[in-house]
């Protein structure tokens, strides 16, 4: 069962340089309740396929399809980490969460403090982002994201700028959610072991016009 379905994937930017292809004929699918990294050299197009599941980006040829259906754009049921939090600088930890909600549950304060306390941030929710670590940043970023319930979380390098052990650290606390929480997770990266650390399947995008490998299973004894 997939939840993902990308077929003959092809995306051109247009730009006053001309045409650059940055997705060429890419067909690959993403299980459902999975946890798949693509990984691959800087420019070979993960960040454009992944805003693309995470319909960022609608602009495209071939077919991006969510549960059958032709991925309509942003929406919550699409949860997005980047490398920077990208964090509300003036709100609190609990209120950036709060701020992402959809109206009708703004005001569920219970349904805030669960995902604060989902990613070990109990404590800190009156805190302001600049008076948190970079981990602790992007763990809110996390909860915000998951806050929403979304069928699939979408990091981009979500740990690029953390230091080694805060990247740990936050590598297992993403597979404890992942599950608790039964969620799809798909994360971008160009570091190769933390794509087989996190990953049950790994894709494994070359540098355009190379082809993408997909491959299966990589079980290496995790959980
Ligand atoms: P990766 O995430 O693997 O580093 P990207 O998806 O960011 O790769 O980029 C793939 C290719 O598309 C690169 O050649 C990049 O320069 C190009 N590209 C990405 N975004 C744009 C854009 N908005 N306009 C023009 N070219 C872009
Ligand atoms: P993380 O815990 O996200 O890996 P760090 O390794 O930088 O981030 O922080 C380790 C621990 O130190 C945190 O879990 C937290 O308990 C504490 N800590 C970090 N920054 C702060 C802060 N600004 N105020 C209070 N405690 C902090």
């Amino acid at each position: 069962d997939d939840i993902i379905d990308i077929r003959h994937l092809t995306k051109v930017f247009h730009t006053d340089n001309g045409d650059v292809e940055a997705l060429h004929d890419v067909t690959l699918n993403f299980p459902r309740g999975g946890f798949t990294s693509i990984i691959g050299p800087s420019g070979c197009g993960k960040s454009t396929l992944l805003r693309i599941i995470g319909g960022l980006d609608t602009d495209y040829d071939g077919e991006a399809l969510m549960d059958g259906q032709p991925i309509p754009g942003p929406g919550r049921d699409k949860g997005f980490v980047f490398q920077d939090h990208r964090l509300l600088p003036w709100l609190s930890v609990r209120e950036n969460i709060r701020f992402a909600l959809p109206p009708e549950h703004k005001k569920d304060d219970e349904l805030i403090q669960s995902n604060i306390d989902l990613v070990g941030l109990t404590g800190f929710e009156d805190a302001l982002p600049k008076q948190l670590s970079g981990g602790m940043s992007q763990r809110v970023a996390i909860a915000r994201a998951l806050a929403n319930r979304p069928k699939i979380l979408l990091l981009d390098e979500p740990f690029g700028a953390l230091d080694a052990i805060t990247k740990i650290k936050l590598q297992d606390q993403l597979l404890r959610i992942w599950q608790s929480e039964h969620i799809t997770m798909v994360i971008v990266t160009h570091d190769i072991d933390e794509a087989v650390y996190l990953g049950q399947t790994v894709v494994v995008m070359k540098p355009h016009p190379g082809e993408i490998k997909r491959v299966e299973h990589i079980d290496l004894g995790w959980p």
